[in-house]
């Protein structure tokens, strides 16, 4: 805890930044006409500011020192002195003006391209977090990773505008008033840099520390994020138990924390700038020194050190800039190799190489040996074998956290087994491409998502570009159609979030339909009536029925009676399947099973409430 990361300097932000373009690069390829016009007008930018002092430097020479010291010798361009001074003052305006053009063009170029590949990168991260597999999501929080999508992008465009492109031009200008001070004069132009080198030393192990420092905040940024966005998720329960002091407080830590990351880095940069003001000025004051003498001995006129002074003024603005931006990119370079870190990461359940689309599934499920566990050093699961038939109606029971949901989930491969194999229609799963495998089960889950969207939208979530016919046939099958038509636009009312306008039945009505329009050879019913009152529970078990119809079925119930009827009934425990069979030879061989419902007819008789949470505690 509280380790820093390893400080960086200067040359530690270059492969950050080489990583993110590479990374970036087929979509900054797409823009690249753009990148080259913007480019070009910012040299053109540069070139006008470099011209900026000489006009003066002609009325100067050419005018004002020969008419005061009472030389009468034409200019050395035989123009009038009214004439040089009018072409002059114009050239001031004129090179102001068209600077102004290419700066403006340049700048909106850039940002064009910018908002244009970042967007893109913003959907590709955002389809990778989607496909990433459950365990990188379980291990990564939420509000972090909306951070990476959201702010970290967003960061990353603000530095790329407004801190990157005028760093590019203020290196071109700087490179090009250093070449045209040793035209000058070299001699001059070698006192004026000699103090460079001590500059750079300098500012890149303050820089190396303030980019330290904004990963580190950035991190804390992400957990205070996930924090409030796991107490909003979880803020009923946060009340219920009165955990509000509690993560105030813990919130209030990270908070602090964050904030001191904040300070010391805002610290280091202003230290960092005031100390390359006081240079800069050593450095003014000893070309000044310098400069009078070598004007004095004939070797620079008046005006060339007037041009040569005014260069080193002006390149007090982008030097002192140099280091705050440099600062800006060691920000944003922390926050796109959070970005490239998601785009990198490969999801540990994927498409193997040579995987197939599956072929129509006919549902025949064959366990082989399997064990998994969440974690290296946890069995949840422990040498699984089954073998299940197409169009086989599957019960799986047991105690809560007995693995059972963990066993239906590998048939969805949510996760991969750590030994053993899981065959559907003979082939390993592993076989076939994931979507293929996927779109061909449905499931239908205790508490159904629902996505604030129209009702139509979420029962055609269940098989992208369904038909209006296929909803309602869908809705029909799943008995929802007729509460659906009394909603107040019917397949067009928008659910609020979390489906919240509905009962728990219709909201379960609603996830049927959409696991039926999939029409999928295998379904899986996890808890799908639990917390359902009596009525609901007939209805949605009515509609279960026919969705499940025919279909390789495997049900999570902690209501045995409701599984009676089931070909297969494995009863796990402890991440075993202890026993498997029907219900009579269950109850036959008197174990496990016929004690549990054995019990669960007690209770049932007892209350007269279909409720078995008892046992299961
Ligand atoms: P059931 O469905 O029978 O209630 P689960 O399959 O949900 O059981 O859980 C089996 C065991 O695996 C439990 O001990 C649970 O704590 C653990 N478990 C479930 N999901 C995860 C997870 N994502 N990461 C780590 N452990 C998990």
């Amino acid at each position: 805890m509280g380790q820093r990361p390893k400080e960086k300097d200067l040359k530690g932000v270059i492969p950050g930044v080489m990583r993110i373009l590479g990374k970036f690069s087929p979509y900054i390829r797409k823009q690249r006409l753009t990148i080259i016009g913007a480019f070009f007008a910012l040299l053109i930018e540069t070139g006008l500011r470099l011209l900026e002092p000489w006009p003066l430097k002609y009325v100067f020479d050419n005018i004002l020192i020969p008419a005061h010291s009472n030389t009468n010798i034409p200019n050395s361009f035989g123009l009038s002195a009214v004439m040089l001074l009018a072409i002059s003052s114009l050239a001031i305006v004129g090179i102001t003006g068209i600077g102004s053009m290419a700066a403006y063009l340049s700048t909106y170029g850039m940002s064009l391209a910018v908002v244009e590949v970042l967007s893109e990168v913003r959907g590709q991260v955002f389809d990778r977090l989607q496909r990433l597999s459950l365990s990188f999501h379980q291990q990564h929080k939420s509000g972090d990773l909306i951070t990476r999508v959201t702010a970290d992008i967003e960061k990353m465009r603000l530095v790329t505008v407004k801190t990157a492109l005028p760093l590019l031009t203020n290196i071109i200008l700087l490179l090009g008033m250093l070449a045209i001070m040793y035209w000058l004069n070299w001699e001059l132009a070698l006192v004026a840099t000699a103090i460079f080198p001590l500059l750079t030393l300098l500012t890149s192990k303050t820089i190396g520390r303030i980019r330290s420092f904004a990963k580190q905040h950035r991190d804390s940024e992400g957990v205070l994020a996930a924090t409030t966005s796991e107490t909003i998720g979880a803020i009923k329960v946060v009340q219920v138990l009165s955990l509000q002091e509690m993560l105030h407080s813990i919130f209030a830590a990270q908070n602090q924390k964050s904030l001191d990351e904040a300070i010391a880095s805002l610290k280091l940069s202003a230290a960092l700038e005031r100390t390359v003001q006081v240079l800069m000025a050593i450095i003014i004051a000893a070309v000044l020194w310098r400069g009078s003498h070598v004007v004095l001995h004939k070797g620079l006129t008046p005006g060339e050190l007037l041009v040569f002074m005014t260069y080193l003024k002006n390149a007090l603005e982008p030097m002192r800039k140099l280091s705050t931006q440099v600062g800006q990119i060691a920000k944003a370079t922390a926050s796109g190799e959070r970005v490239v870190e998601l785009l990198e990461y490969e999801p540990n359940v994927r498409d193997l190489p040579g995987a197939k689309k599956a072929h129509p599934f006919f549902g025949a499920i064959q366990f082989e040996n399997v064990s998994f566990g969440y974690n290296a050093d946890k069995e949840i699961l422990k040498d699984i074998s089954f073998v299940v038939q197409p169009g086989q109606q599957v019960a799986v029971v047991g105690p809560s956290g007995s693995g059972k949901s963990t066993l239906i989930s590998l048939i969805l491969r949510l996760y991969d087994p750590n030994s053993g194999r899981i065959l559907i229609d003979s082939q390993d799963l592993r076989e076939y491409t994931l979507d293929s495998l996927r779109q061909q089960i449905a499931v239908v889950l205790q508490d159904s998502v629902l996505f604030a969207a129209s009702v139509q939208e979420n029962i055609a979530y269940g098989k992208l570009g369904a038909t209006r016919k296929e909803v309602e046939r869908a809705a029909r099958l799943a008995n929802a159609h007729e509460f659906i038509m009394q909603l107040p636009q019917g397949y067009d009312t928008i659910l609020g979030e979390r489906g919240g306008t509905l009962s728990g039945g219709q909201r379960q009505r609603i996830a049927i339909a959409r696991a039926a329009i999939r029409q999928a050879p295998i379904v899986i019913l996890d808890e799908s009536t639990t917390g359902l009152d009596g009525a609901s529970e007939r209805t949605v078990n009515a509609a279960l029925a026919r969705l499940t119809e025919g279909r390789t079925t495997f049900t999570i119930s902690h209501n045995l009676r409701a599984v009676q009827q089931a070909d297969i009934i494995l009863y796990v425990e402890g991440g075993s399947i202890l026993e498997q069979g029907t219900h009579s030879e269950l109850m036959r061989l008197g174990g496990h099973y016929a004690t549990l419902y054995q019990m669960q007819s007690i209770v049932d008789n007892d209350t007269s409430v279909g409720d078995t949470y008892a046992i299961e505690a």
